[in-house]
């Protein structure tokens, strides 16, 4: 059996794993995003002795994802302190000499969902995340998008709802996507925390009427065959319908395919992986790097 390490690096915590290539988790811990001296000590010394063959980590961003590429590797410009450009896959390995992937949590996420999750057998689909931010991952013809680096899916631009006077929280855009509709903007917005709000609350119509805009994007230009749809917002189940009868409404029956008419239900749907998607995302890409 192949011993496979994962990293699902998030802006709150680290989360490490030892899998296989059944992506199986078979033992995990997890560690505060500290300093990244602190947190790498932790995560260092939970894959010290453990004969990993290879490693994936799926992280927060912006990172740079293109191997070679000056700063591959690295945690770029995010606005976390202590973590702007640091080279995570440089420091991971002083310590394991073994096949690094490097990717976007999403990115990983949408990896993991295709081998073993909802997108199982698929050659393409969409993760997206509704949490802290709003990240987007995606798989096209078998393989993760990149390009100049990797996507920023979340930060795109929508129409605003009429009934919304709230700024947005957007550090660099104010009222993109993330700044609207990501889990800070709806606390802001309506003063009490996400899972307190009542499930008919007005927050959800307004919160799906900008999902769907994304999700209608994302269709029109990369065409998915499955969307999934993660995050702690989405733990509020009654987003997936409002968001499914709303793309309907804003394609209004432009795009012809079942996925997106009668078979809805099955096309928009929450990660098969449950809340292991980000770290069988990771393990995805500790396997995808080792049979390359
Ligand atoms: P992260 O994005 O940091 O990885 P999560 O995906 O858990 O973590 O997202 C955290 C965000 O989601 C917070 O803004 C939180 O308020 C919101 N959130 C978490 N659970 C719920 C819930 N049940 N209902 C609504 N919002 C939630
Ligand atoms: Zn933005």
């Amino acid at each position: 059996m192949t011993v496979l390490g994962a990293i699902e690096a998030g802006g709150t915590k680290f989360v490490c794993g030892i899998g296989n290539e059944q992506g199986e988790v078979l033992e995990r811990a997890s560690f505060p995003t500290a300093t990244p001296a602190e947190t790498m000590e932790n995560v260092i010394s939970f894959f010290e002795g453990k004969g990993i063959e290879a490693l994936g980590v799926g992280s927060f961003g912006p990172i740079d994802p293109i191997e070679g590429s000056d700063t591959y590797g690295y945690i770029t410009t995010t606005p976390k302190p202590h973590w702007g450009n640091y080279n995570l896959i440089g420091k991971l390995k002083e310590h394991f000499d073994v096949p690094m992937g490097f990717d976007t949590d999403v990115n990983g996420a949408a990896l993991g969902e295709s081998i073993w999750g909802a997108a199982k057998g698929l050659d393409s689909c969409l993760y997206i995340t509704i949490g802290t931010g709003i990240g987007a991952g995606a798989l096209v013809g078998g393989k993760l998008i990149h390009g100049l680096s990797h996507p920023e899916m979340g930060h795109i631009l929508v129409r605003r709802h009429p009934e919304d006077t709230y700024e947005g929280t957007c550090p660099y855009h104010g009222d993109c996507l993330e700044g609207l509709a990501a889990g800070p903007s709806l606390e802001k917005r309506w003063k009490v925390k996400g899972h307190e709000l009542s499930v008919d609350h007005p927050a959800w119509e307004m919160e799906a009427y900008y999902l769907a805009q994304a999700l209608m994007s994302y269709v029109l230009i990369l065409s998915p065959q499955k969307i999934i749809m993660g995050g702690g917002v989405m733990k509020q189940e009654q987003l997936f319908p409002l968001v499914r009868s709303k793309l309907q409404e804003l394609l209004n029956g432009y795009v012809q395919h079942p996925s997106l008419t009668t078979d809805i239900d099955q096309y928009i749907v929450s990660p098969g992986l449950g809340d292991n998607a980000g770290l069988c995302g990771a393990l995805a890409l500790a396997k995808e790097k080792l049979s390359r």
